[in-house]
C-alpha cells in the first residue's frame, strides 16, 4: 500500500558562503492518510524546510518526493499550485493573513483558486468561522482580531478547500496557552474527522498531542515513533492534478481583487491616476487645439477665395520683393486673353505714403490697380464708385478708401465722398469707400489701404512701369491646374527666362496645412511624452505594489495560485489603473476643450484624438504592468512568504 506522503533519501541544501550548507540529509519517510503526526526537533534543525518540502512550497536538492504516488519533480509550477489546492491546508506560526481584507475574506481566499463561486466561498467562509466560534467577527480586519483569533482564521482558511493535509508550522508559538490548548484541540478534531495532520514544533508537550512523533535532529530523523496500524487507510491514487484554464471567471475574478487592492490604497491609486489623468486629457486638449487652429486657419484662407492665381515677379523659390521690376500691366493685359480666365488686376503698391486731409496726417498702403479691382477681388464698395477705364486712361487723381483710412482722417458723420486728400502733395479726389473687410488669416488689417489707378500711380507717384503682383481670377476652379500651365507658358514667352512665380491659394492651404500639421504633431507629442511619463508613474507604483506585496503573492501561492493568476491580477491592476485614468482623463480633456471653446478659443472635437489617447493608456498599461507582474508571477513561494 501506497502512502500519502513519502519522502526517499531527500537532502536539501542551500549555497551559504560559496559552499553547500545540508540543511536535510538523506530523510526516508511515509505518511499515511488519517495520521496525526508531529515533527519535533530544536530550533534550527529543519523542520521549517521540511515543512515547506511536504507542502510543495519547496523542491528537495536530491531525492525523492510522492504525493500520493505522483513524483512532484515531475510537475511544473502551475501543476505544483493546483496540488497545493487540492491537497494542504498551510497553518503558520504567524498566521499570514492579509491586513487589508476581513477575516471571511482571508478565509474564502484558497476557493478563488479552487475555482469556486464567490456567493458559494462566502457561505464556506462564514460556516467555518462560526464553527470557530468567530460567527461575530466576519467582517473584523486581523488587526482587530486577537492573535488566538487570527490564527483560527487561518486553520478556517486551511479548511477552505477541505484539504485533506493540514500543514501546521509552530502553530502555537505566537500564542499563550489558553489558545495554544484550544488550536490543539481544533487540530485533533480535524484529525478526528478522518483529516492528515502534520504538526511542527519544538515542544515535546505539544508533540505529545500527537499520534506519532518524528523527532529531528540537524536535518536527520533521529527518532520515529511509527505509524499507529488502525490508521492506515487505504490511499485513493491520484490522478495528475489539473490546471485550471484561462477563462472569463478567472478574469471576472482577477479584476475584482484588482479593485480591492487598488482601494486598500486609495491615495497612491489616487496619485497613479491622476499622472495617466493628465497624460491623456493632455492628448485631447492639445489635438482638438492643434486641430483648431487649422480649421480656423484653413477657413480664412478658403474666404480668401480659392479661385485666385497670383502672379508674383521674381524666380521661383526667390523670396518676392517689391523691389523686382520683371512684371509690367502689359503682362495682365496679355493673361486677361487667356480662356478661363474672369478677370486680371495687377497691383503696384506703396506703403507708408501719407495722405492729408486738411491738418489730418494718417500713413497707409497706397495700391495703384485697374478698375476690374473690385470684381476680380470680390470685394464690394460701401459708398460711391470705383474708378473706371476711363480715369485709368487719363491717369486721374482719384482715391477710393478703405474704411481704417475713413476712420482715422474722416471725423464721425462726415461723407468722405467729393472730399480731396493729398497723396505726395497731389490732391487726390475721394470717389468711393470699400465695404469693411476685417483682419485677414495673418491677422492684418485689410481695411488699412487706399486704391487710386495703376497708371496714376505708376506716372505720378511711384514712377517706373513694373507692377508687384498680377492676381488672375478663374471662371472654371476644375480648371485652375491648366490655366496655371498656361499663364505660365505665356509669360515665359513674352519674359524668356522664369522670372515670375505663378502661385494658387490651392498650394498656399497645402503648405499651412503642412505648417499646421506640424504644430499638431508637436503638442501631440508633448502630450504624449506626458502620457508616457504617466506610464512610467504606474509601473513605479506597481513595482512598489508587488515589493510591499511579496508576503501576499507568496501567500496566495501557497494556497493554489498559479502563476498565470498571479500575472493576471498585477497586470488587471495596472490595466484598471490606466482604463480607468484613461476615461477619467478624456473626460476632463474634453471638459477642458469645451471651456476653452466657451472663451473663444477654436478647438475641433473629434473622436480619434480621445479614442487614441485611451488606446495609449491602455497599453502603457500592459506594457508597464506586465513587468512588475512578470516579477511577481516568478517569485519563489518559500522566498515570498518569508519576505518582511
Ligand atoms: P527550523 O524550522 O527547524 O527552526 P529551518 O528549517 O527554518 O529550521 O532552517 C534550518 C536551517 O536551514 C537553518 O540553519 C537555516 O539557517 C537554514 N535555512 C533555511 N532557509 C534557508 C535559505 N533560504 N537559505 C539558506 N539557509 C536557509
Ligand atoms: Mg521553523
Amino acid at each position: 500500500m501506497t502512502a500519502l506522503l513519502t519522502l526517499a533519501g531527500v537532502s536539501k541544501s542551500y549555497p551559504s558562503g560559496g559552499e553547500l550548507s545540508t540543511v536535510l540529509q538523506d530523510i526516508d519517510l511515509s505518511i499515511h492518510r488519517g495520521e496525526f503526526v508531529a515533527l519535533l526537533g530544536p530550533s534550527g534543525c529543519g523542520k521549517s524546510t521540511m515543512m515547506n518540502i511536504l507542502g510543495c512550497l519547496d523542491r528537495a536538492s536530491t531525492g525523492q518526493y510522492r504525493v500520493a504516488g505522483v513524483d512532484v519533480a515531475t510537475l511544473d509550477a502551475d501543476q505544483l499550485a493546483a496540488l497545493r489546492c487540492q491537497t494542504f491546508g498551510f497553518v503558520f506560526q504567524r498566521y499570514h493573513l492579509l491586513a487589508t481584507a476581513s477575516a471571511s475574506d482571508n478565509v474564502a481566499m484558497p476557493a478563488i483558486y479552487a475555482g469556486r463561486k464567490r456567493h458559494e466561498r462566502q457561505q464556506r467562509a462564514q460556516q467555518l468561522l462560526t464553527q470557530l466560534g468567530l460567527g461575530e467577527r466576519l467582517d473584523y480586519k486581523p488587526a482587530q482580531l486577537s492573535g488566538g483569533q487570527q490564527q483560527r482564521v487561518s486553520i478556517a482558511r486551511a479548511l477552505m478547500n477541505d484539504a485533506p493535509v493540514i500543514l501546521a508550522d509552530e502553530p502555537t508559538g505566537a500564542l499563550d496557552s489558553q489558545n495554544g490548548r484550544d488550536v490543539l484541540a481544533l487540530l485533533k478534531s480535524l484529525h478526528d474527522e478522518g483529516r492528515t495532520i502534520v504538526l511542527i514544533t519544538h515542544d515535546l508537550d505539544i508533540a505529545n498531542h500527537a499520534e506519532r512523533i518524528i523527532r529531528l535532529r540537524d536535518g536527520q530523523v533521529e527518532a520515529d515513533s511509527g505509524s499507529v496500524a488502525a490508521r492506515q487507510l487505504a490511499e485513493p491514487q491520484h490522478a495528475l492534478p489539473t490546471v485550471r484554464q484561462l477563462s472569463l471567471a478567472r478574469l471576472w475574478e482577477a479584476l475584482h481583487m484588482a479593485l480591492v487592492a487598488l482601494h486598500a490604497n486609495l491615495f497612491r491609486t489616487g496619485l497613479t491616476l491622476l499622472g495617466i489623468i493628465i497624460g491623456v486629457a493632455a492628448v485631447v486638449t492639445m489635438l482638438a487645439i492643434g486641430n483648431g487652429s487649422k480649421a480656423d486657419v484653413l477657413e480664412r484662407i478658403k474666404a480668401m477665395g480659392t479661385n485666385l492665381l497670383l502672379v508674383r515677379p521674381g524666380a521661383p523659390g526667390v523670396r518676392p520683393s517689391g523691389s523686382i521690376a520683371t512684371l509690367t500691366s502689359d503682362d495682365a493685359e496679355a493673361l486677361a486673353q487667356l480662356p478661363n480666365v474672369d478677370g486680371v488686376v495687377p497691383t503696384r503698391s506703396a506703403s507708408g505714403k501719407t495722405l492729408r486731409l486738411g491738418n489730418q496726417d494718417y500713413r497707409s498702403e497706397i495700391q495703384g490697380v485697374w478698375p476690374s479691382y473690385p470684381q476680380v477681388k470680390d470685394w464690394p464698395l460701401g459708398q460711391g464708385v470705383f474708378f473706371g477705364a476711363q480715369e485709368e486712361a487719363q491717369q486721374a487723381a482719384v482715391i477710393v478708401l478703405g474704411q481704417t483710412v475713413i476712420d482715422s482722417l474722416f471725423p464721425l458723420g462726415v461723407n468722405p465722398i467729393g472730399q480731396y486728400v493729398m497723396v505726395s502733395n497731389i490732391p487726390f479726389e475721394v470717389v468711393g469707400v470699400m465695404a469693411r473687410k476685417g483682419a485677414n488669416s495673418f491677422g492684418q488689417d485689410q481695411d488699412d489701404v487706399a486704391f487710386i489707378p495703376l497708371s496714376t500711380a505708376q506716372s505720378r507717384l511711384m514712377g517706373q512701369r513694373y507692377v508687384n503682383s498680377i492676381t488672375v481670377r478663374i471662371r472654371d476652379i476644375n480648371q485652375s491646374a491648366l490655366t496655371e500651365q498656361l499663364i505660365n507658358d505665356i509669360l515665359l514667352a513674352r519674359h524668356v527666362k522664369q522670372d515670375f512665380q505663378v502661385r494658387n491659394t490651392a498650394s498656399l492651404v497645402e503648405t499651412i496645412t503642412e505648417t499646421q500639421n506640424t504644430l499638431t504633431l508637436l503638442l501631440g507629442s508633448v502630450a504624449a511624452i506626458s502620457l508616457l511619463v504617466g506610464g512610467i508613474g504606474v509601473m513605479n507604483i506597481m513595482l512598489v505594489s508587488v515589493t510591499e506585496r511579496t508576503r501576499e503573492i507568496g501567500l496566495r501561492m501557497a494556497t493554489g495560485a498559479p502563476m498565470g493568476s498571479i500575472l493576471l491580477q498585477f497586470n488587471v491592476e495596472a490595466v484598471v489603473v490606466c482604463g480607468l485614468g484613461g476615461l477619467i482623463g478624456i473626460g476632463v480633456g474634453l471638459l477642458a476643450v469645451w471651456v476653452l471653446r466657451q472663451s473663444g478659443v477654436s478647438v475641433v472635437y473629434s473622436l480619434l484624438p480621445p479614442l487614441l489617447a485611451f488606446g495609449c493608456a491602455f497599453v502603457t498599461g500592459c506594457v508597464f504592468g506586465y513587468l512588475p507582474a512578470r516579477k511577481a508571477a516568478h517569485l519563489d513561494p518559500v522566498t515570498a512568504l518569508a519576505a518582511e
